[in-house]
Parts: C-alpha cells; structure tokens; sequence
C-alpha cells in the first residue's frame, strides 16, 4: 500500500475525487497517533464536508475511528446492552434521564457521548456540571459499573474511539459538523465501540438541528441505521423536530436541573414525551418487555416510583458526583445571576428560534467556540413561554443565567428576538417518523 500523502489527500478530496480504498484508514490511523498536524484534518475535513463522502468512503470512515480504539466485548455481561444517541439538540438533555431509566427497567445501558458541538449541547458537559462528577472512567470501572447499576455514563478516552474525540473537537471549530458522512462516522464508531446489541437514535430536524431539512433528516436516519445493521448493532431511529428548544432548559446545569424534574415524575410534556418514546424503543429492544404498549408503561412507572430517579442518583455518586447538589438543583448556591426577558406585546408564542436560543447558550459560556475554551457551566436559558402558550404584555418569556452578568445583558435582547409572539400558532408533531429494517413507519 503507498505510503499517506497527506495534502494529496486533502486535494484530492478538495477537487471531489473518491478516495483510495485504505486512503481515509491511513489518515485517521496516523492522526490517532499524532502525526497528522490539526491543521491539516481540519482541511481535510472541510473537503469532506463540501464534497461529501460517498456510501463506501463513509464505512471505511465509520471503521477506522471505530477501530482507533478498543472495542468493547459485552457479552459476558447478562441482559440486553442497548444505547440511545441523539444527533444534536438544544434543551435536550433527555440521555440523563435515558440512561438511569432504561436501567431501572432492566437495560443494561453503556452510554458514551459527546461534548456540546457548536450551537448544541453534550451530555458530557451536562453531566461534568454536577459537582465532581468523573466522565472519564477507564474500561475496567465503566465495567463493574455496568455490572452492578446497569449504566454507565463517560466520555470518548484514550481507548475508546479516540479518533472521534479528536475529530468531534476540531468539527466543533472549524465549522465542519453539519454534514451527513461526518454526522454518521462520528456517532457510529463511538456507539459500535460500545459492544452494544441495539442502538436507538434519535435524528432531529428543524432550525436548531444540524439537518434542518426534514428531507436531510432522513438521509441521516437512514445511513445511521444502516451502519448499525451492517456492523451487526440493530438499530432504529426516530425523527424528531428541533424547531423549537426541547423542554425549558438550555445549558448544562439549568438541563441537569431539567432532567430532575424529568426523572422526579414532573418535568416539561415535550421532554417527557420524548424520552418515553426512545426509552421504549430501549426496552422492546433489549427484550425486557415483548411490545410498546408495555415497555412503555414500564417506563413511566419507574418515572412515578422514585426508582428511575434513585439510579440516577447511584450513577452520579459511583462517578464521583455529589448527589446532594441534585436535591434542589434549581437553588444551588451561586446558581448564577438571573436576566428577565420580558414581553413587549400580547398574543400567543408562534415560535421560539432552537438555533439562536443555542447560540445565545455559547455566547453565555455553556459551550466552546475555540477548543481550548472553559465552559460555564451555570451558564444557560430558562424559557418561560413555548410555541401555543399566551402571553400578556411585560411578562417575563425567559430568564438569561450567567456567571458573568455583562455577557447576559448583551445577549437578552437576541433572545427576545428569538421568541416570536403574533396572534395563532401551529401545532407541529413532536416526532414525525420511525425507521427501521429499511422502511419508515409513522
Ligand atoms: N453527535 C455526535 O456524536 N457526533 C456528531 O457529529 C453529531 C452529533
């Protein structure tokens, strides 16, 4: 095989060739090893974003980031290892919830995940917002602790897909991230290096996806899944809209705070109902319970018992957390400064903007717009109004946390930009398609 020649591989891919079978594997097998500089996969990956990567590039791309690390052999461990991953939202800290659920109805559930990733967020950053928790476990803890709570919560290491890691954090930068091959290498190779049985997605669409198109949405779900089934993980996604914020919460602690009330029987309808659809599908997947109709109220049960709630609270102290900050998680000391953005006329929420209420989120601190920047992570926004609700003149729409108070009065005015008020609002299905064994159902 001809030895890699690095910016022949970036020209090639700059003036739209497909590449060599081998080409990407060399590439990524020698920037896994340092020896590729950032600058130059940073180049490489916007070729690849303009170009795009065809069918067999993207499986080469989806195995050798898989392959960068060890992949994990699960099966010794009892019971259905089922995962859910979400291609990217604002407000949707659902895999807090997910992940302690799904265990306590009986999945064993390995989740490895992403930090926030330009305008969204990470369940790694939500969950690094509690204090001490540890997303960095090695192979051997995430192990035992699959085995006695059935859940697991960490973060790409040196050993598993450090390849994504790697390349997730220059996409993040480097205005790389919306594009479908990418997309799919990314969250397939962390999610077949989990060794899982079954694998639920949860592909969004709308203003405050990545795939704003519907129609792209599709494309997305459709080679999710179909590297899934061709790595031997069955897989199903769900189409979900992204137009609006999920839930109230966007920023790491204020969705942790979210996803307490979630896990406590309360929480907002939207994100509820989310999270017992892909909790569901979790379930009938990992074979705890023979249909919907049961996993489902399995799943709602564990959420009204306190049972839910309590593995949560297990995870967080097997990973280090203080489960005491989880207790009021809305009063936590020095939860940062509050801003009011207020109504300036009457009518009814005709749409709140998920991308702008995401990019407010980063201006504030809760995300990264170099790779070397520190999150804040009380930083966020607290929508008081969704699409449908009324509102009066002067009441209060959001509320702007921020550690740092000048950084929130310049973004208050963009958020009241965001919310749009006018007099009828259309009512939008929450989850609009099912894709699996190569057919779409509703
Ligand atoms: N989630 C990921 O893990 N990777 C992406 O590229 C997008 C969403």
């Amino acid at each position: 095989m001809n030895p890699l020649n690095v910016v022949e591989t970036i020209i090639a891919k700059r003036d739209g060739r497909t590449l060599a079978p081998g080409t990407i594997t060399r590439l990524v097998e020698r920037f896994t090893a340092g020896e590729v500089p950032d600058y130059q996969v940073s180049a490489f990956l916007m070729a690849a974003f303009l170009r795009g990567l065809d069918a067999e590039e993207t499986a080469e791309l989806v195995r050798a980031m898989l392959h960068s690390g060890t992949v994990l052999d699960l099966s010794d461990l009892p019971g259905g290892k089922v995962d859910k991953h979400s291609t990217g939202g604002v407000g949707d800290g659902t895999s807090l919830v997910i992940g302690p659920l799904a265990a306590a109805c009986g999945v064993v559930v390995p989740m490895i995940s992403g930090r926030g990733l330009g305008h969204t967020g990470g369940t790694l950053d939500k969950l690094e917002s509690i204090p001490g928790f540890r997303t960095d476990l090695d192979l051997g803890r995430f192990r035992s602790q699959l085995e006695r709570l059935g859940v697991a919560m960490i973060g790409q290491t040196a050993e598993l897909a450090p390849a994504d890691r790697r390349l997730y954090a220059l996409r993040d930068v480097t205005g790389t991230v919306e594009s479908i091959p990418l997309i799919a290498a990314s969250i397939m190779s962390k999610k077949l290096a989990e060794g899982l049985d079954g694998l639920v997605l949860d592909v969004k669409f709308g203003g405050g996806a990545f795939m704003r198109d519907v129609e792209d949405a599709r494309r997305l779900a459709e080679t999710l899944v179909e590297v899934g089934e061709d790595n031997g993980c069955r897989s199903v996604a769900l189409l979900t809209s992204m137009e609006a914020p999920l839930g109230l919460a966007a920023g790491n602690w204020c969705e942790v705070a979210q996803a307490v009330d979630c896990l406590r029987g309360g929480g907002p309808d939207d994100f509820r109902e989310l999270t017992l659809a892909l909790t569901t599908e979790m379930i009938v997947m990992a074979g705890v319970e023979p249909d919907t109709d049961r996993a489902r109220t399995r799943a709602a049960r564990a959420l009204a018992d306190g049972s839910a709630f309590e593995r949560f609270l297990q995870v967080v102290e097997a990973q280090g957390g203080d489960p005491r900050s989880l207790e009021s998680p809305w009063e936590r000391t020095g939860f940062a400064p509050v801003i009011e953005v207020r109504s300036e006329t009457e009518g009814v929420v005709t749409a709140v903007d998920a991308r702008a209420v995401g990019r407010i989120c980063v201006d504030l601190g809760a995300g990264r717009t170099r790779l070397d920047d520190r999150i804040d992570e009380l930083a966020g926004v607290v929508l008081n109004k969704k699409p449908g609700d009324l509102v009066a003149w002067d009441e209060v729409l959001a509320r702007i946390h921020a550690s740092r108070p000048e950084r929130a009065a310049e973004v208050a005015r963009s958020l009241r930009d965001a919310i749009a008020i006018g007099d009828a609002a259309r009512a939008e299905p929450l989850i609009a398609g099912r894709y699996a064994a190569g057919r779409w159902s509703a």
